[in-house]
């Protein structure tokens, strides 16, 4: 099983329905917070799904280093140096290259106000191809058969802490896959990790008359999907000029598939559960 809660829908500047991306994802009952941009710990424990607040913060994965997808990892890690939090488990953290510079950075301004004080810190820097393992059903973490977060590399200039950033393709235990595409412009990488998934997450940052470079509009989001044909469409990061158009509407130019826009606190599942039918009794 595959559940994704959208923390953030929108990208560095926010409006009452689209805040900085964020994403509580849960596979297989292992969860973890994927791209902490600021606001992130807010809305989650807002949310209600992590009724332990930031003792449920086990695992970190990162897109990229950009500040409307890291932002708040400042703030979790001075939250983990409060006695108050309870958890002793390790926290740990998956990002592209230049995360460990970036908290060295952060540590030289902080201190030890950013270090956790009951849980041992670890930080892997993530090439594309390599694997989160995220536990299986038999709770062990090999990622034989079980659940896992692949890496792989999407098109979007990074300059001063990294030269990289990923998308995640994550896989539950019965096969089922949802990609989230990060930041990106259309690349190879995107469209093949992309390809046949049943559930992508993809930015949709801004309209068909601005195009920005390493982020998609509508005609290119609608062109990612003609070629990789996902079962199904969420479109996120949206900035308020695209988060004001009916951008479903616009991608049906492109794609016949089903795509729907979120919204911040939206919840995506896979397997999707059942709809209704006009048979059911009311
Ligand atoms: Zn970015």
């Amino acid at each position: 099983m595959i559940r994704i809660r959208i923390l953030g829908a929108g990208g560095a500047v926010p409006t009452p329905t689209h805040t900085p991306a964020a994403y509580w994802v849960t596979v297989d009952g292992v969860s973890l917070l994927m791209d902490p941009g600021p606001g992130a710990l807010v809305r989650l424990v807002r949310c209600g799904d992590a009724a332990g607040g930031v003792d449920d913060v086990e695992t970190v994965l990162l897109s990229h280093l950009h500040p409307d997808h890291s932002g708040d990892l400042l703030a979790l890690l001075f939250a983990l140096h409060s006695p108050l939090p309870t958890s002793e488990a390790p926290l740990q953290l998956f990002g592209p290259p230049g995360l460990q510079r970036l908290l060295d950075r952060l540590g030289d301004i902080y201190g030890s106000w950013l270090v956790p004080r009951k849980r041992a810190l670890t930080v892997t820097e993530v090439r594309p191809g390599d694997c989160v393992p995220l536990g299986s059903g038999d709770g062990s973490v090999d990622g034989s058969g079980g659940a896992t977060a692949v890496a792989f590399a999407v098109d979007h200039p990074q300059d001063r802490l990294s030269d990289m950033a990923l998308g995640w393709r994550f896989t539950d235990a019965a096969g089922q896959v949802a990609v989230y595409s990060g930041d990106t412009g259309d690349c190879a990488t995107l469209r093949e990790a992309a390809a046949g998934c049943d559930l992508l997450i993809l930015e949709c940052s801004t309209t068909d008359e601005w195009d920005v470079p390493g982020h998609l509009n509508p005609a290119g989001a609608g062109a990612v999907c003609a070629a990789a044909n996902p079962r199904r469409v969420v479109l996120t990061h949206q900035y308020p000029n695209a988060a004001a158009l009916d951008l479903p509407r616009l991608l049906a130019r492109h794609f016949a598939g089903p795509v729907e826009q979120a919204r911040d606190d939206d919840v995506y599942l896979l397997p999707d559960p059942p709809r209704p039918s006009r048979k059911d009794p009311a």
